[in-house]
């Protein structure tokens, strides 16, 4: 494709020897577009949709499914109460994704980008909105071109009015993620919102309306990273939308009677369908393009044609180079899904799962940070007793409040001072004191070994061992 900046300096900035840096943006209009694939997307953007808007509205233990308490610090996913010290299990997560994303871009190139992206469901969505109202391509650029007019004003403040009202309700379920929804809809209705609640409701509603009312194509031309580095991803053998040269070439117009070979065409009818559904305003007739986001709305208009001049489906279809090159069967290429990267890709992501779950699954619902007072080392108190003092940090990720016993070992008639039994609210945090003593003439002078031993009162298998100092002066 020619890009701007070879444009011939005598064509640009009046003969100065200018040139444009960036394209003008030429408005895509996409045609409606219904098939297989199609299906397949809005099976998607129900599926996204309805866990991203419903889940803000599950409750569990008396408290909103999940919930990103960033002000407690405590992450509620369900059953699981995570805290900022499990940091790990996001690092895993993005672990996962990111494998996820390579291994089916191995595979089947940019079905994230075509069927699950974001960007692509929002678009879908307002570009639903938009035919509803104003109509489909024909008719939206005939109103275009229109004058203003009431009628065109109407149509426009109705499609824009209803873009706002699904957006805000994104925003307003995006911060429903990080603070009870019912309790956001409360705020609202009483005009109390906070201000971070007030910013991320209007940020989030607003990139919304912007991204998939306005930018659209140019966030994943322009703005996505991972249109950039999928190429890496590829290699002969990832499907990919293609356009089969060798038999739709030369392309051109025939009644639906002649014969294609006695005129010297291939299959292609040369009707333009493919490139008016593009919501990137491509045409694959040309080859892949960095600007093709994989969603095979072409496919579905071409075989649409297909099917009424009496052809065979698959002018455009998924394909791997090589299936095209080697015309192979479904058999063929379906074999080569399974080569060494593939393997591997599946493998690390295979792996990384299973640790992640079996951790989460396994972990003990109790976490325990020892701090030692560093303001006094170690001091001696009656009867010649040597005494250390700590502050333990106990975790309860239970869901129930939970008495823990605190024991010490490690040094000759090292005990717990303090009251060795203290409750911890349920998903709560405490702060404990403790004052550790040994008996005179034990220990070594010096730094001593110590560990603590932390159990929940009601369940000895809930319990962590936490190692520390004692520090015996000279
Ligand atoms: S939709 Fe199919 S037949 Fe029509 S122009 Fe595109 S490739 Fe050719
Ligand atoms: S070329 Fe086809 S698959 Fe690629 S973005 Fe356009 S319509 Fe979608």
């Amino acid at each position: 494709m020619k890009s701007p900046l070879q444009k011939p300096a005598a064509q640009a900035g009046g003969g100065t020897g200018e040139v444009d840096l960036y394209e003008v943006r030429r408005k895509i209009y996409p045609r409606a577009v219904t098939g297989l694939f199609a299906g397949w997307r809005w099976t998607m953007v129900w599926v996204t949709q309805l866990v991203f808007y419903g889940l803000p509205w599950l409750t569990w233990n008396d408290r909103p499914a999940v919930l990103l308490d960033l002000v407690q610090r405590r992450f509620y996913i369900f059953g699981i109460v995570l805290y900022p010290q499990d940091f790990i299990y996001l690092t895993g997560l993005l672990v996962i994704s990111a494998r996820s994303l390579f291994l089916f871009t191995a595979v089947a190139g940019r079905l994230w980008c075509g069927y699950a992206c974001p960007q692509t469901v929002y678009t879908e969505i307002f570009m639903w909105i938009e035919r509803r109202i104003e109509g489909d391509r024909p008719a939206r650029i005939r109103l275009d071109r229109e004058d203003m007019s009431a009628r065109k004003f109407a149509l426009k403040a109705a499609k824009h009015g209803a873009w706002l009202a699904v957006a805000l309700w994104t925003g307003i379920t995006f911060v429903g993620y990080f603070s009870s929804i019912r309790g956001v809809l409360g705020s609202l209705a009483s005009f109390g919102l906070g201000p971070w609640e007030t910013f991320w409701v209007v940020f989030y509603g607003f990139a919304t309306y912007g991204n998939a009312g306005f930018m659209r194509e140019q966030v994943c031309k322009y703005m996505c990273p991972y249109a950039r580095f999928q190429s890496a991803m590829f290699d002969r053998d990832t499907m990919i939308i293609t356009y089969d040269g060798d038999r739709g070439e030369p392309r051109g117009a025939r009644s639906k009677k002649a014969d294609p070979k006695a005129l010297g065409l291939g299959d292609c009818v040369n009707c333009g369908l493919c490139v008016e559904v593009c919501p990137t305003g491509i045409d694959i007739r040309k080859g892949l393009q960095y600007e093709c986001i994989g969603c095979a709305a072409c496919v579905d208009a071409c075989d649409k044609v297909m099917d009424r001049v009496g052809y065979p489906r698959g002018l455009i279809r998924y394909d791997t180079e090589n299936g095209l090159a080697n015309r192979w069967s479904r058999e063929q290429l379906f074999r080569r899904v399974f080569r060494p990267r593939v393997l591997v890709y599946g493998g690390i992501l295979i792996a990384v799962t299973i640790a992640l779950f079996a951790h989460l699954v396994l972990r003990t619902p109790l976490r325990v940070d020892v701090i030692r007072d560093r303001g006094t080392l170690g001091r001696e108190v009656e009867n010649g007793e040597i005494e250390n003092v700590y502050r333990l940090q106990l975790i309860n990720s239970a869901e129930t409040a939970r008495s823990y016993r605190i024991t010490v070992s490690g040094i000759d008639t090292v005990r717990i001072a303090t009251e060795p039994e203290v409750q911890v609210e349920r998903a709560g945090t405490r702060m404990v004191p403790v004052r550790v003593r040994i008996d005179a003439g034990k220990g070594q002078p010096g730094t001593n070994k110590l560990e603590f031993r932390v159990e929940a009162v009601d369940d000895p298998s809930v319990a962590v061992r936490e190692a520390s100092t004692f520090f015996v002066p000279r």
